[in-house]
């Protein structure tokens, strides 16, 4: 059976010591609850069971190896994997890097944002541990699901070892903008992305997120996307938003239990006559719980019909206490309710009622369906499953949200009353708003997120993710077939038997890496002595296809027997002659677009124009990638109706627009040699666009190669030019 290997920073027990034993307890919290749920439901499900193993930290520092074997066993029974931490690794890792760092940055509190080294240190080696940890246990068939910031390095260090396995990434806060991304340290940033793009895929909770990313991935490594897929050199990784549901059902349905009515009677009790808003939350910053308190002053102040008949009922979850923000928000919290209920309380009412602890779940039940309106106003936060809860619990009585739109869960319950929960007067107005809705208007609402909620809940989320993981897996397998590898023995029994070979090879990205600037691609040593070694063999006939000019070329290739074509076609020098121009070409036109070019250049720093004798391109590598793609559509548009009635082509390659005369390109050029007929082992290799015109003209019998995994005419892929040096020197070889 499949096995789905579910790691996250906490485990979904937690481990205790009480009177010298280890207890286990169940933890609290949305994806624990949630991710549960779904694996309970999921072995009902005919076609989709899975066995499973969640790993993570067990909450507890255990020093005696001993006694942590023997949890170790009791855990495992329970298919539980844990991953111990020591006191010094848990605290830089968790309380420092995680919640000092990480989670300020990305809920945008970039003032809390703490840049300590030691931090990031122990962040890195947490990932190491659990990795090291999951290198004993995985096999090669297994599906890794990795959650959240905590884990942001494993996918990577991962797939370092296990190229092939199967590894989803889903992050549950938010992923901010580049902007606020870039506050971190150069290496921090990259490692963070090139962590999480260990992975095949990627989930994120909104579009929003998605996008964030996308763009960051373009900025800081400088890759593209194409409707959310990365093409690396090793693998397509696809980046989706996948928003995470909650169970439904058992909100909806625990709401109408014999549990929770007993509950809700012993609160209306309590309540007495008052409409209650409920305000439940983690105690965090990013929760907005001090807005939220203001803008219910305020609503007060402005709404004296409503004293005594109103009540905000606040529940605050304990949370990462000993974090110095923390601290200050629970005095702050404490201090604000206490000076609006000392402003405002009778005798007989209090507007305030507080609570500073955890619920169980039929209290919670009870509290969010007894509730007549929802006040949920984070300043930031990745989903807020508790407005989803709220919705889902109103199965018997009618209820309003409010929301802020800072959640990402505004973009799936648009009928709530959505504010921006940093003007305290919207917040104000809203509550007036949902105490006074009408009931039926109510109901329609509910109804309209509830149906949203029960399509798409916590099983539909899981299924969801772990089905697109496959299905990025066969795609990135329909490209991988492609792949020389399979055929590279046969190749080679072809070209040792053959009497007489051709050989096509284009220059850059193919022999040689692609460099910031086209004139520091000097040849090295080894693949000089490469050409030089194949070019030697009597029976071969080497070609060096480029669209560089004949002269840095040539001066570059000093091989002897070799011949080029040059300037994509423009030129061809047949071995050992002179270099005759296949095509009368003019080039007078020049002029003019140069000085095209030269605005181009003036606009967008670091790109720069490289001349030749019938073609002028323009590089945009080294640009500001975004500006650079737009500058170049731009320039592309402008350029194809500027030469509308001349004998121009206008091309736009890896990072490159190119001008040049019509009726010239590489498999023009190539068509000298093949009409030869004399070679029974034909071969070209290229990675660009340009090479795509030398794939076309080829006989079905040749083996054209595409550097690179994007799509191509060629039949087969390799990853990079280190490949084509590895097929060169098995040439060289036989
Ligand atoms: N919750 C809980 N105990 C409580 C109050 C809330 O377990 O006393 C749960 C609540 O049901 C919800 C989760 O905590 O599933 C809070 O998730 P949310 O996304 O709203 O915020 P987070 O705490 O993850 O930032």
């Amino acid at each position: 059976m499949a096995r789905l290997l579910i790691v996250s920073n906490r485990m979904p027990v937690t481990i205790f010591k009480e009177n010298g034993n280890y207890n286990f307890q169940q933890s609290a919290g949305g994806l624990a609850t949630g991710l549960k749920s779904f694996l309970k439901h999921q072995e009902k499900l005919p076609d989709f069971k899975l066995e499973y193993l969640w790993v993570g930290w067990p909450g507890i520092t255990v020093n005696d190896k001993k006694e942590a074997d023997v949890l170790k066993k009791r855990l495992h029974k329970l298919n539980y994997w844990p991953v111990f931490l020591s006191e010094t690794e848990m605290e830089n890792f968790y309380h420092g890097f995680c919640n000092r760092t990480i989670w300020p940055l990305f809920h945008y509190f970039t003032s809390y944002v703490e840049y300590e080294k030691d931090f990031w240190l122990d962040f890195k080696k947490v990932n190491r541990i659990f990795s090291e940890a999951l290198l004993e246990i995985i096999r090669e068939d297994d599906t890794i699901w990795i959650h959240d910031y905590h884990l942001m390095l494993l996918p990577q260090l991962i797939r370092e070892r296990f190229p092939k396995v199967r590894i989803g990434f889903f992050l549950h806060i938010p992923f901010p903008t580049f902007e606020i991304f870039r506050l971190l340290p150069g290496e921090w940033r990259q490692e963070i992305l090139c962590g999480i793009l260990g992975s095949d895929l990627i989930g994120f909770h909104t579009n929003d997120y998605t996008q964030y990313f996308l763009r960051c991935a373009l900025r800081i490594l400088g890759l593209e996307h194409d409707m959310g897929r990365i093409m690396l050199e090793d693998r397509l990784v696809q980046v989706e938003t996948f928003p995470m549901g909650i169970d439904f059902q058992s909100f909806y349905e625990s709401a109408k239990g014999a549990l929770v009515k007993k509950e809700r009677a012993r609160l209306k009790k309590e309540f007495k006559k008052t409409k209650t808003i409920l305000s439940i939350d983690r105690l965090d910053y990013s929760k907005g719980i001090l807005n939220r308190l203001q803008g219910f002053e305020l609503f007060l102040e402005q709404n004296p019909d409503w004293r005594e008949k109103t009540q905000l009922v606040m529940v605050v979850v304990p949370s990462r206490a000993g974090v110095t923000h923390y601290l200050r928000t629970k005095k702050q919290i404490d201090e604000t309710v206490g000076k609006i209920n000392g402003k405002y309380a009778t005798l007989t009412w209090t507007p305030i009622l507080y609570q500073f602890r955890s619920l169980a779940f039929p209290s919670l039940v009870a509290l969010y369906s007894q509730c007549q309106v929802a006040l949920v106003t984070p300043l930031r936060d990745g989903m807020n499953l508790v407005a989803k809860e709220y919705v889902a619990s109103k199965s018997a009585d009618a209820g309003v949200l409010i929301l802020s739109e800072k959640a990402g869960a505004a973009e799936e319950l648009g009928e709530a009353i959505v504010i921006n929960p940093f003007y305290i007067e919207e917040i104000a107005a809203a509550i007036k708003e949902a105490l006074e809705i009408p009931q039926d208007e109510q109901l329609k609402r509910l109804k309209a997120m509830q149906g949203r909620l029960r399509r798409y809940d916590i099983f539909r989320w899981a299924k969801d993710f772990l089905l697109h993981l496959n299905l990025i897996k066969e795609t990135q397998k329909k490209v991988v077939t492609r792949i020389l590898d399979g055929y590279r023995e046969s190749l080679l029994v072809h070209y040792r038997k053959a009497k007489k070979r051709l050989i096509y090879l284009d220059y850059d990205g193919t022999l040689v890496p692609i460099v910031k600037h086209y004139s520091q691609a000097a040849p090295d040593q080894e693949i000089l002595k490469l050409l030089k070694n194949l070019s030697a063999r009597q029976n071969n006939q080497l070609v060096i296809v480029t669209g560089r000019d004949r002269k840095t070329i040539s001066d570059w290739i000093k091989v002897e027997n070799c011949s080029f074509i040059a300037e994509h076609g423009a030129w061809i020098k047949e071995r050992n002659n002179d270099w005759v121009q296949t095509k009368t070409l003019d080039a007078e036109w020049k002029g003019q677009i140069l000085s095209i070019l030269d605005t181009y250049s003036d606009r967008l720093p670091g790109s720069f124009i490289e001349e030749k004798e019938f073609s002028l391109t323009w590089h945009f590598r080294n640009a500001d990638p975004e500006l650079g793609m737009l500058r170049a559509k731009e320039l592309m548009d402008y350029l194809i109706s500027f030469t509308a009635n001349k004998d121009l082509q206008v091309l736009q390659g890896k990072k490159v627009v190119e001008i040049r005369n019509a009726g010239i390109n590489k498999g023009l050029a190539a068509a000298h040699w093949l009409a030869k007929k004399e070679f029974d082992f034909i071969l070209a290799a290229g990675d660009d666009w340009t090479d795509e015109d030398l794939f076309k003209v080829l006989p079905e019998t040749a083996y054209s190669i595409k550097v690179g995994i994007s799509s191509s005419l060629a039949r087969f892929n390799v990853i990079n030019y280190k490949e084509i040096r590895k097929l060169l020197e098995e040439f060289d070889k036989k």
